[in-house]
């Protein structure tokens, strides 16, 4: 072999192994890059994260949305969640994601696809053939966080904002709570009146 083909050859082996991270044994998430914009939060590289998680864009949409409590929706490869959400919480979520619906339990690598039997969702792995089924501790969260809320509800809310007619304004998990006559930057006591999707509307307790 002489030295150049050598030095190809080399090289299409180094670009196969680079482009084939997806077997590093440490698998590795982009870094998901997120900016608020009103009060949204915007995950602007989704599109990559699902590459590299191989998964649905909608499944895991679905699953991130359950773990934090809120709604979103997906545009030209943007993720946008309702409300502002800490990064950390986000990156938590998305680990959460990848050791339930992603990282094979045997081998431990990504290389992995999902499938459906009967009623159950196997992880099955490429790499070692392992499959293990996917535990839906996710249902408990979602159940918790919807039923904070309701009508009647009586919470000690903090007002951050004001809304277009004059009302302030609270956040609690995917709600947006709008009280009239409350002020921004105050503590109120709130009995909430109407939920309507995820906003809700509240009165002022005085006590
Ligand atoms: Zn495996």
């Amino acid at each position: 072999m002489t030295d150049l083909e050598y030095r190809k050859l080399l090289k299409k082996f180094q670009d196969q192994s680079f482009s084939r991270t997806g077997n590093d044994d440490r698998f590795k998430l982009p870094e998901i890059e997120i900016f608020y914009e009103g009060n949204t939060t915007v995950v602007k590289n989704f599109d990559k994260i699902s590459d590299a998680v191989n998964r649905d864009q909608d499944h895991i949409l679905k699953i991130l949305l359950g773990g934090l409590g809120t709604a979103g929706e997906i545009n030209s490869g943007r993720l946008t969640f309702q409300g502002k959400i800490p990064s950390k919480s986000i990156q938590d979520r998305m680990k959460e994601y990848i050791d339930t619906f992603v990282m094979c339990s045997e081998c431990n690598r990504p290389d992995t696809h999902l499938v459906k039997q009967a009623r159950t969702i196997l992880v099955r792995c490429d790499a070692c053939g392992a499959f293990r089924s996917v535990k839906s501790r996710k249902r408990k969260v979602i159940t918790q966080t919807s039923e904070k809320i309701k009508e009647g509800s009586i919470l000690d809310l903090t007002i951050k904002d004001i809304g277009r007619k004059g009302d302030g304004v609270a956040y609690l998990d995917k709600y947006t709570i709008y009280i009239a006559g409350a002020i921004k930057g105050s503590k109120v006591k709130v009995k909430i009146e109407k939920i309507s999707g995820s906003v809700a509307f509240g009165r002022i307790l005085t006590t």
